[in-house]
């Protein structure tokens, strides 16, 4: 019997099916091809003939195939149930080398790729034309254009929610809300996320994300943003028309409904990498009381600041640009760098293996901190909780990706209504006795009263209140 030994305990170590083993030398070959891809030109060496179908069929069609595999082989003769076996001996999944060395890797790209104009100025040699060139005729297929950085991108984050996407639908086959929601989060990513910008640029058409809007895509309510759709005649009036109608008319009524979910667990493209690639990492949440308030400054401040550069924005350019000169621009600048670039990517996605799946999400995301103003304030949603079936394991807590300590609210026997929660719905997933259901009941039936407040008086609470169980507290002591 193989085991791990971490102090005093000991645990069986998951065993590799055999049929897994030949897709994990073919996923190896696949990386060793794209990094012989990367190094070359960087050593001046001609090993691979890159650009073409060969090459990208050798690379990330190989590392595809290999993956798929892999995982297929490794969940297929499983029961179909809650699988954390051995996650907090796992040196990949529980912050250790793997881990680390992982989360380097992606945070170097994501380095590399938002500073690819000011290496390509300081001299530096430019890392990631021969990757580019890989994908050129994926990119010439579908757009009809040569591939560039964010082509680049768009396909290594689409790749890596579709093959994790796949993981998540075996892995949680047991749950038929997981498995809806995995294939919502792939649709959308593939289709209006990937495909369509490329058939829109095809088509000589604005390049348009049709499930990212203002706050979290903030340009699409720039001025020039605005100024540029106009000048793209009757598609550009429609995507702009796309963008208000989703900002201002459905994201309330949705979040009604359904509330944050909709979006965080179901279309959005930062939550679909988070709940794909980011699910081997989400028991890394911090779950302090410390991480709490915190998230609940940042996201707040975030958002109270991209509210502040748009109404600017628009201030200066009503007046001609003639009263606030280039702060507005300045502003606007610094507000793409740390938090559109640094934040959202170099922080948000490496940072997955230390700190967890939804570190944008829980501690940045301004369309979040809306969503989650709406859903505290007047949604539909909470999760109902069984109390009495509760045996306290901690298994919901632990796999929260929000921090969020569910287990506190199910020993009470109290509906948990919160901002941060992205109906992810794991928590009721690895749930063993069936204590926790998503419902978007009758507004007033079983959901915490202390939540009715006014938009503005949670975002005053969220700010000010660090007594922050003191409701729950009270509604306990009534009952
Ligand atoms: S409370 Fe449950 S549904 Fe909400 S974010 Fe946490 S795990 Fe997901
Ligand atoms: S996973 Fe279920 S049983 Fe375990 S603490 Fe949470 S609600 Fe209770």
């Amino acid at each position: 019997m193989s085991l791990i030994q971490i102090g005093n305990v000991k645990a069986k170590k998951n065993k590799i099916p055999t049929l897994a083993k030949p897709f994990a030398v073919i996923t190896f070959i696949g990386f060793l091809f794209l990094a012989v891809i990367f190094f070359q030109p960087l050593l001046k060496l001609k090993l691979i003939n890159f650009g073409n179908w060969a090459s990208l069929t050798l690379s990330l069609g190989l590392i595809v195939f290999g993956s798929l595999g892999w995982i297929y082989y490794n969940f297929a003769n499983t029961i179909p149930g809650i699988k954390h076996n051995n996650i907090f001996f796992n040196s990949t999944m529980r912050r250790g080398l793997i881990g680390w060395s992982f989360g380097i890797l992606i945070t170097g790209f994501y380095i590399v790729l938002y500073f690819y104009e000011k290496f390509k100025a300081w001299g530096i040699p430019p890392l990631l034309d021969s990757l580019i060139q890989t994908v050129n005729p994926l990119s010439l297929l579908l757009s009809g254009q040569n591939a560039d950085r964010w082509f680049l991108y768009g396909t290594f984050y689409t790749m890596a929610v579709l093959i994790m996407g796949v993981r998540m639908l075996l892995k949680y086959r047991h749950n038929r809300y997981q498995q809806i929601r995995t294939l919502s989060v792939m649709f959308f990513q593939l289709g209006f996320a990937f495909l369509i910008p490329a058939f829109l640029k095809a088509i000589k058409q604005p390049e348009f994300y049709f499930t990212y809007f203002w706050p979290l895509k903030p340009d699409y309510l720039f001025p020039w943003g605005v100024k540029n759709l106009t000048g793209k005649g009757s598609v550009g009036m429609f995507m702009i028309c796309w963008g208000i109608v989703m900002t201002f008319i459905a994201t309330p009524v949705l979040t009604y409904f359904f509330g944050k979910r909709w979006y965080c667990s179901w279309v959005c493209g930062c939550g679909g990498l988070a709940e794909t690639l980011g699910d081997p990492f989400r028991q890394n949440s911090d779950k302090s009381e410390k991480a709490w308030i915190l998230e609940r400054w940042l996201i707040h401040s975030v958002l109270l600041a991209i509210i502040f550069i748009t109404i600017l924005l628009w201030t200066n350019d009503y007046f001609g640009r003639s009263i606030l000169g280039g702060f507005t621009y300045t502003a606007k600048e610094w507000y793409g760098f740390y938090i559109g670039a640094i934040f959202s990517g170099v922080i948000g996605v490496g940072f997955y293996p230390i700190l967890g799946s939804r570190v944008w999400c829980r501690f940045g995301c301004p369309m979040a901190a809306i969503l989650g103003i709406l859903q505290r304030s007047f949604s539909k949603f909470r999760i109902t909780v069984n109390g009495d079936q509760c045996i306290s394991c901690g298994n919901c807590s632990t796999y929260c990706e929000m921090g969020i300590d569910v287990r506190a609210y199910a020993q009470r026997g109290e509906n948990i209504v919160r901002s941060s929660c992205v109906g992810c719905g794991v928590c009721a997933a690895v749930c063993p006795r069936g204590v926790l259901a998503l419902e978007n009941g009758p507004r007033k039936i079983g959901r915490f009263t202390g939540s009715n407040k006014n938009p503005l008086a949670i975002i005053k609470d969220s700010l000010l209140n660090r007594e922050i169980y003191s409701e729950s507290k009270k509604q306990y002591s009534e009952k």
